[in-house]
């Protein structure tokens, strides 16, 4: 790492060759040399000459540097002359400019770099264009799939009681009573979700922390009771941002009506497909409630509009369960405690939900305690709860559906004492199992039309709603499914 104060640049330099003061900084590069003049494209030559500028201003003299191509097994050379040099500080200046007018240059039109850009999971060139700037867009179905369809990392749950979770090289594993339960890979967890009381050892946390990989403590019910991550995320500006807009109501009211208005629209579709005779009046309810998300002036109107539509969402909710009888008998909505089964059901699946957008908005940079729906209050993760919103209908409720009407769950698998039902442990262990499925099932994306997880999904809609608040996209594009 190389600093020059007068050039106001700092350098990661691969590697550099020399004897005595005279020195070539050399740039590892994957694939093959282009087909471009000197075998290499401008950016990488200036890449070199700013590099060789800074070994200049440490006191080493530079003439040339060299791009070593890995795929190939070939060395580039790149001359420095007046003409790179010249250009090299006019982009740096350029590049300082850009910087300092504080917005962030829209993505490349369909650039061939893009598959292989290490930033495009966080970038999503295609999606932002598309949704940006539809004159200079990509049409639907050219939107390109940049970024895998699943994650390969997936949530390691803990719920055996007395169990502890340790380290032994590149493993996690856990043990009861000595006995070794499991091991996981540490690169194939995305987090870590610990139900009651497991205990993790200080090495084993110490890794998570470094991996970025969230720890998430639960009550042995399933209630969500906190979060171990490691250093908080470098993205300032993003939470300057989202400060900004959940202290004003100008900026917050608009994202909060796109929320419920996604919110209500799905659970319309979730009836309409599942309900045995869906109920038209109750559908065009729905339809009207969601209508009027986009008019409301205030939180409080917003709020009445969600209990509404929550009413008669719920209303019909019992149509949708074939299995029905007086297990699985749904009177409405009810929880700390729930008091049935289905209630006992949807209430575990939210607080899962509600962890991996907690999850999900950590690792894009957000903070989860501060929401533009959802009003701060000491311990609530109002972000959290603002981006599971609109999954909580097509992603948990449609899981609690499934399970039942498939009979993968039953009366054997919940507990009654003293007014609330509970789930036993292998009725939690089923709902988990199915909850992961939903996660990593693929649908087609309705606005990019590629093929992607539910899990990956959610990441994009917090990565889209960054871009919002960093004054990319005019509106937050809330997921709404057909
Ligand atoms: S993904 Fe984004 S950052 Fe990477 S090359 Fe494409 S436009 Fe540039």
């Amino acid at each position: 790492m190389l600093s020059g104060e007068a050039l106001g640049a700092i350098a990661r330099i691969d590697l550099v060759e020399g004897e005595g003061g005279r020195v070539t900084p050399v740039d590892y590069k994957r694939g093959r040399p282009p087909n471009a003049p000197g075998g290499a494209w401008e950016p990488e030559r200036v890449q070199l000459c700013l590099q060789s500028l800074l070994l200049r201003a440490n006191g080493y003299s530079c003439s040339e540097g060299v791009l070593y191509f890995v795929e190939a097994k070939e060395r580039v050379t790149v001359p420095f002359d007046d003409a790179l040099e010249s250009r090299t500080r006019e982009l740096l200046g350029e590049l300082r400019t850009m910087a300092s007018g504080g917005r962030i240059p829209p993505p490349l039109q369909d650039s061939p770099k893009c598959p292989r850009c290490s930033l495009v999971g966080i970038c999503l060139p295609d999606e932002i264009n598309l949704l940006s700037e539809p004159a200079r867009a990509p049409r639907r179905q050219d939107v390109r799939r940049l970024v895998p369809g699943r994650d390969d990392a997936l949530p390691l749950y803990v719920q055996a009681q007395g169990a502890i979770v340790g380290k032994t090289g590149d493993l996690l594993e856990i043990r009861v009573k000595g006995s070794l339960l499991q091991t996981a890979r540490l690169m194939e967890v995305s987090h870590l979700a610990l139900y009651g009381n497991v205990q993790v050892t200080s090495q084993a946390l110490r890794e998570l922390c470094a991996r970025d990989i969230p720890v998430c403590y639960f009550s042995y019910g399933g209630w969500f009771q906190g979060i171990t991550t490691g250093m908080a995320h470098k993205n300032v500006e993003l939470r300057c941002r989202q400060y900004a807009a959940a202290m004003s109501t100008g900026a917050s009211l608009p994202i909060a009506r796109r929320i419920m208005f996604g919110k209500i629209k799905n659970s319309r579709t979730l009836l309409r497909r599942n309900h045995k005779d869906p109920p038209a009046a109750v559908l065009a309810e729905l339809d009207r409630l969601a209508a009027r998300t986009q008019a409301a002036e205030s939180m409080e109107t917003l709020l009445g509009i969600e209990g509404a539509a929550a009413r008669a969402y719920f209303g019909e909710f019992q149509g949708m369960l074939k299995a029905g009888g007086m297990i699985f008998n749904f009177q409405g909505r009810n929880r700390r405690p729930p008091r049935d089964p289905v209630n006992a059901i949807i209430s575990f699946l939210y607080s899962m939900l509600i962890r991996q957008a907690m999850v999900t908005a950590i690792a894009v940079g957000f903070d989860p305690y501060l929401g533009f729906y959802h009003q701060p209050k000491y311990g609530k993760p109002a972000l959290a709860l603002d981006l599971a919103e609109e999954f909580r209908s097509i992603i948990a409720d449609s899981v609690c559906i499934g399970m039942i009407n498939n009979g993968e769950i039953g009366g054997e698998h919940a507990i009654a004492r003293g007014g609330e039902v509970a789930l036993t442990q292998t009725g939690r262990r089923k709902v988990i199992e199915a909850f992961e499925r939903r996660m990593d099932a693929t649908i087609t994306h309705p606005l990019f039309g590629y093929a992607v997880s539910y899990r990956r999904i959610m990441e994009v809609q917090a990565r889209l709603l960054a871009r919002h608040l960093l004054g990319e996209l005019s509106s937050y594009p809330v997921f709404r499914t057909r």
